[in-house]
């Protein structure tokens, strides 16, 4: 495998039978159209050959500058009329048909020139029968590809630009034409692990199908850092804390870098207000008031809310800032992976009946959605990779034991969490902190599926972009049996 990277074709079905008839016309339009001018591109290639043509190495090839002058007029309405004529006037003859397109079937004719140099046969025969497609690149924006999850007809569009521009008032209006997708796990991993090239719309007589082939450059990348690889898990905690925990190269949890998250004097200045507050509803709700004195009381909570949503916003401000600031540094001596436990469904467990009402009132009240998306914005702006810092399910990892992966532990109060079949005994949150910085490894080395979902953005990273990978599975080979099976123990 080179550098430059191998190309890959991937075919995915549009699905024809929820697009309108129109939507189908146009395609049939644009793909019979484009098949017609490839046609005359290559006649025009044929008949001046000798002009064109030149061989070098003993292969003919064309020199599409000339070929452009042969075919394509630069003409302006006002200032240059007609700069020259062209001997076969494409433009003319499809003048609905725009210059970068006519450039791309081009090329396509180029290349079937040159094929049928180097098989040293003749043009095809009987051209009319065979419908060729044009290849659409993927720089400047000649066709866009879209993941929709809330769409109910497909997840993927693809939006090529609709080259026969509608004329409406003597004005074009450059259209997308947007094609359901019928896409599989497959094809998602493939389209989403790779850079994309460009593609051709294909129709297929017998089945009565179109289909779009994407042609993709997968670029190899080799693991190069020169620093060792390492994955930072962050628990988030309902009373405005985190706890960070470093799994480091050597498979062990590093002492020295364990850290809590919290910011006191805000916290303080919160917890006042909420007092305040909860002071005057006492007031307004008891003693029998004047309108007015009601009224101006209203006004005062009605400020005093406003401040304490301010100060929430404030308080994830300041420690999410040190724990980017942390991050960085951290990011200097080790290729870091940074893992946030996002608890996907807690809200919905913590309902009426279930659970203490305090720590119901708490889930209700904790913003954990906005605290990693700051959390991931706060490091984008620092130009962290956007794979390098992921929010994955936190579920089972509060009542799992770190060190044996043992169920079979109790958490006497909300800080303590003592395993009863290895006898561990440290922060819950911690332990919480451990077991999420080791469930991305587990995801990379045990993988259900061939990517991993990041729970804020519902993105998929595919397991390649953990580049990572082959030299963790090198350094845990070890330390393998330690993470991922129950018995032996990670020391803390
Ligand atoms: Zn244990």
């Amino acid at each position: 495998m080179t550098r430059s990277g191998v190309r890959t074709t991937v075919k995915v079905r549009v699905k024809t039978d929820v697009i309108t008839t129109r939507k189908r016309k146009r395609l049939e339009q644009i793909t019979g159209r484009d098949s017609r001018i490839i046609k005359q591109y290559l006649k025009a290639i044929y008949h001046n050959e000798e002009q064109l043509a030149t061989t070098k190495k003993g292969k003919k090839k064309v020199n599409k500058a000339k070929l452009d002058h042969l075919t394509l007029t630069t003409y302006k309405k006002n200032k240059l009329p007609n700069r020259h004529t062209a001997r076969h006037d494409l433009k003319k003859n499809f003048p609905r048909c725009s210059q970068n397109e006519l450039q791309e079937c081009r090329d396509n004719a180029v290349a079937i020139y040159h094929s049928q140099q180097a098989k040293n046969s003749a043009p095809a025969k009987d051209p009319q029968l065979k419908k060729i497609p044009r290849i659409q690149l993927s720089h400047a924006k000649r066709f866009i590809l879209t993941c929709s999850p809330s769409n109910s007809i497909a997840r993927w569009w693809v939006g090529i630009r609709d080259s026969l521009d509608t004329t409406k008032n003597k004005t074009h209006i450059h259209e997308k034409l947007w094609l359901p997708l019928a896409c599989s796990p497959y094809h998602e991993y493939k389209l989403n692990q790779v850079k994309l090239r460009a593609l051709e719309v294909l129709y297929y007589p017998k089945k009565k199908e179109w289909w779009i082939h994407f042609i993709l450059l997968n670029v190899p990348e080799k693991y190069s850092s020169s620093r060792p690889p390492a994955v930072l898990g962050i628990d988030l905690g309902i009373n405005k804390r985190a706890v960070s925990a470093l799994l480091t190269p050597k498979g062990t949890i590093n002492r020295h870098e364990i850290r809590f998250w919290s910011d006191k004097t805000r916290k303080k200045l919160l917890k006042e207000t909420e007092q305040k507050i909860a002071k005057l509803q006492k007031i307004i709700a008891k003693t029998s008031l004047s309108v007015s004195k009601k009224n101006s009381l209203l006004q005062q909570l009605k400020s005093l809310r406003k401040r304490k949503r301010t100060e929430h916003k404030l308080t994830d401000h300041t420690y999410v800032n040190r724990l980017v600031k942390y991050i960085l540094s951290v990011g200097k001596r080790y290729d870091l992976y940074v893992v946030v436990g996002f608890p996907i469904h807690i809200r919905k467990n913590h309902f009426r009946g279930n659970f203490h009402p305090r720590s119901r009132k708490n889930v209700q009240k904790w913003n954990y959605r906005r605290v990693v998306e700051l959390l991931k914005f706060k490091l984008s702006l620092q130009g962290w990779e956007e794979h390098k810092i992921l929010a994955i399910g936190e579920s089972w990892t509060s009542s799992c034991c770190s060190r044996c992966e043992s169920y079979h532990t109790i958490r006497p109060n909300q800080p303590t969490f003592i395993c009863h079949t290895c006898g561990y005994n440290l922060n819950a949150d911690l332990n919480g902190a451990k077991n999420i910085a080791k469930r991305l490894i587990k995801y990379v080395l045990q993988p259900k599926y061939n990517s991993i979902k990041d729970q804020v953005s519902g993105k998929f990273f595919p397991l390649s972009s953990f580049r990572v990978f082959p030299v963790l599975s090198q350094w845990l080979q070890t330390k393998q049996s330690h993470l991922l099976t129950p018995g032996a123990g990670v020391s803390a």
